[in-house]
C-alpha cells in the first residue's frame, strides 16, 4: 500500500477550506481581504484587559474540560437575559474552541451510520466537511434568492424516518438572512414529527439590521429538549483567533458533547475563558453600538459594491454580502475571484463553496464587511476598475 493509499476516506471527500485559503491568496497579491469573515480593527479594550488579567494572575492551566465555571455561569446568566429560560451550568452548556469544534462535537455526538442531517443551501462552507466526518447522509433544502426563502414542500420531503438533525444557521453566512418565526416554527414542528434534533448555529445573533428578531430555536414550544445551540465569542467580540465557542443542549445531549469535546480537545483557552466571562456582562449598549457599527459597515459596503457593478442581496444579519457577477460576463465564479484578487487587488469568497454543485454558485461572490473603514474604502477604490460586460 502506498503512503497516498493511506489517507482515509474521508479527507479524500472534500478539499482544504476555500475561504481560508482566500485569506492566503489575499496576502500572497497583497490585495485588500473581503473573504474570511474576521474583523481587521482591534477587539474592545476591556475585553483585552480582562485576559491580560487572567494570564497575569496565572490562570494558565486547563480548565475543567467543558469550560471554566466563570463563563458557564456568564453564559446561563446571559441566556435568562435572553430569553428568560433557565439553563444549568453543569449539566446544559459546554465550552469548546470556537463554533467550529462545537458544530463537529455536536455531530460526532449524535451521529451513526445511516443517520441523515437536513442542510440550507447555500450553506456555510464546514457543514459538509462536518457531515462528512461524522458520517450523516446530507439531505439539502435551497434557499432562493432574492428573499433567500425556502420550499415548504421542499423542505418537508427532506424529512424522514432516518433524518437525525437539522442545521440551522440564523443569521445566515453567507446569505444574511435572518430565519423568521414562521419558518422556524414549521421546522419545529417537522423535527417533532420526525422525532429529530435541531442543530443551530447561532454565531451572528447580535449582528442583525432594520429591526430583525433573532428567534432562538430553543425558546420554540417543544424544542427546548431538542435544540442543540452553538455559539461563540468570535463574532460578538471580535475575537476569531480566541477560539471560544460553547454549545447549549439538554443534560443527556451535552453529556454526550461533553465527552466527544473532550477527547478532540481537552479545552479551550482558560485564561480567554474568563475574558469571556467578564465580555458576557457588558451592559446593553455594547450590542446597540456593535449593530449600529456592523450597520454602517453594511451600508458602506454596498454601496461600494453596486456602484461597482454588482447585483447585491442585501442581508438582515451577519456580515457578509453576496452577490450575483451576471453582469461581468465571466464564465464562473473561480475565474473571477481569481481576476479580483490578482488583477484588481481585493479577495472574496467564490459562491461555489457555498454549494454541492459548483455551478449553483459560479455567478455568486461572497464579501464580508467586518472591516474598518479604510480597508472597505481601499477595496472601493480598486473595484471602481473592474468593467461591466
Ligand atoms: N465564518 C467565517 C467565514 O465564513 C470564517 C470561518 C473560519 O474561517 N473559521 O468567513
Amino acid at each position: 500500500m502506498s503512503i497516498k493509499q493511506m489517507i482515509s476516506a474521508k479527507p479524500l471527500q472534500f478539499t482544504e477550506s476555500v475561504i481560508r485559503e482566500m485569506t492566503r491568496q489575499a496576502l500572497l497579491h497583497n490585495a485588500v481581504n473581503l473573504s474570511q469573515g474576521f474583523p481587521d480593527f482591534p477587539a474592545p479594550p476591556e475585553i483585552k484587559a480582562a485576559a491580560i488579567r487572567a494570564i497575569e494572575a496565572d490562570v494558565n492551566q486547563y480548565s475543567i474540560t467543558w469550560g471554566s465555571k466563570n463563563l458557564r455561569n456568564a453564559i446561563a446568566t446571559r441566556l435568562k437575559t435572553l430569553t428568560g429560560m433557565e439553563f444549568d451550568p453543569e449539566a446544559e452548556i459546554t465550552v469548546c474552541c470556537g463554533s467550529t469544534e462545537g458544530m463537529i462535537a455536536s455531530l460526532l455526538a449524535t451521529i451513526n451510520p445511516g443517520d441523515e442531517i437536513v442542510i440550507f443551501e447555500p450553506f456555510y462552507e464546514n457543514y459538509n466537511p462536518d457531515a462528512i466526518i461524522s458520517g450523516a447522509t446530507r439531505r439539502y433544502v435551497r434557499l432562493h434568492p432574492p428573499n433567500w426563502s425556502f420550499d415548504s414542500r421542499e423542505l418537508e420531503t427532506a424529512f424522514n424516518s432516518h433524518t437525525k438533525a437539522i442545521i440551522i444557521n440564523t443569521p445566515n453566512n453567507p446569505t444574511g438572512k435572518v430565519f423568521r418565526r414562521d419558518e422556524l416554527e414549521q421546522i419545529a414542528a417537522l423535527c417533532q414529527k420526525w422525532n429529530c434534533l435541531a442543530i443551530t448555529d447561532e454565531i451572528y445573533d447580535h449582528i442583525l439590521y432594520d429591526g430583525a428578531e433573532h428567534v432562538r430555536m430553543l425558546a420554540l414550544d417543544g424544542m427546548h429538549d431538542r435544540t442543540i445551540t452553538i455559539n461563540s465569542l468570535s463574532k460578538t467580540f471580535s475575537v476569531t483567533g480566541w477560539r471560544v465557542g460553547y454549545v447549549v443542549a439538554s443534560p443527556e445531549l451535552s453529556n454526550a458533547v461533553r465527552k466527544v469535546h473532550d477527547f478532540l480537545t481537552v479545552g479551550a483557552a482558560h485564561p480567554l475563558q474568563e475574558a469571556g466571562a467578564f465580555a458576557l456582562q457588558l451592559e446593553p449598549d455594547y450590542y446597540r453600538v456593535l449593530r449600529a457599527k456592523y450597520t454602517e459597515r453594511r451600508d458602506m459596503l454596498l454601496a461600494i459594491l453596486t456602484d461597482a457593478g454588482f447585483r447585491c442581496h442585501k442581508p438582515m444579519g451577519a456580515y457578509y454580502i453576496m452577490t450575483d457577477i451576471h453582469d461581468f460576463g465571466f464564465a464562473s465564479d473561480m475565474a473571477f475571484a481569481e481576476h479580483l484578487v490578482k488583477n484588481i487587488g481585493v479577495a472574496a469568497v467564490p459562491g461555489s463553496s457555498f454549494y454541492r454543485e459548483s455551478k449553483d454558485g459560479n455567478q455568486q461572490i461572497r464579501f464580508c464587511f467586518c472591516k474598518r473603514d479604510e480597508t472597505l474604502q481601499a477595496a472601493g477604490d480598486r473595484l471602481r476598475r473592474l468593467r461591466k460586460k
